[in-house]
């Protein structure tokens, strides 16, 4: 039973790592961005509410992502661990998502940092605008996400640093690399993969 969420500017790898992880502890990744993407691509109610919000690089209002995660928590792949991939991203989701927790008796396990440099998750972006051509990675909204991410988002590292939950790992060098980091970090507060 691991509960964890990862956290870090747009181009960090936080999907990459989290895809990782779920297999490696036999949880389900669930990334609110994945989720709100394809409710547009199936233009549900919700996908067509949240189109040119997300098309804009601006965050989902919380009530909507609160709901979604609440709903999606509750599915049976859920209830005995998951990692959290973009939630949460806003106080009020933390305190959200906490409370939602709490009221079953469950707790986080860790909070995973991924640190990356501005210019270096800039110009990730960009290749991956080349290469899958997502509607929010146009030069202007990967500068406005990087934005968002530093006003709404940064703020709740302190929050998780309180709460002894950060994990703070190095997000830059190879994708096999940051993922022994991330292991080796998870190790040492014994956080075990599933037998
Ligand atoms: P990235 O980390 O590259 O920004 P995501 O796939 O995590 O990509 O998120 C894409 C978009 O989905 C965000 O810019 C935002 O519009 C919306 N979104 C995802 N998660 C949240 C959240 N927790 N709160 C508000 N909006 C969200």
């Amino acid at each position: 039973m691991t509960r964890l969420l990862i956290v870090g500017p747009p181009g960090a790898g936080k999907g990459t790592q989290s895809a990782r992880l779920a297999e490696r502890y036999s949880i389900p990744a669930i990334a609110t961005g994945d989720i709100f993407r394809q409710n547009v691509k199936d233009e549900t109610p919700l996908g067509l509410k949240v189109a040119s919000i997300m098309a804009a690089g601006d965050y989902v209002p919380d009530d909507l992502t609160n709901q979604l995660v609440s709903d999606r928590l509750e599915q049976p792949d859920a209830v005995n661990g998951f990692i959290l991939d973009g939630y949460p991203r806003t106080l009020e989701q933390i305190h959200f998502l906490d409370a939602l927790l709490a009221a079953q008796g469950e707790s986080l396990d860790a909070a995973i940092l991924l640190v990356a440099e501005k210019e270096e998750v800039v110009a990730r972006l960009r290749k991956r605008a080349l290469e899958l051509g997502r509607a929010d990675d146009t030069e202007a909204a990967i500068r406005h996400r990087q934005d968002v991410f530093l006003q709404e988002t940064a703020p709740l590292i302190p929050v998780y640093r309180d709460m002894g939950l950060l994990i703070e790992v190095d997000g830059l060098g190879e994708i096999d690399d940051v993922s022994d980091r991330i292991e080796q970090a998870l190790l040492e507060r014994d956080i075990q993969p599933a037998a």
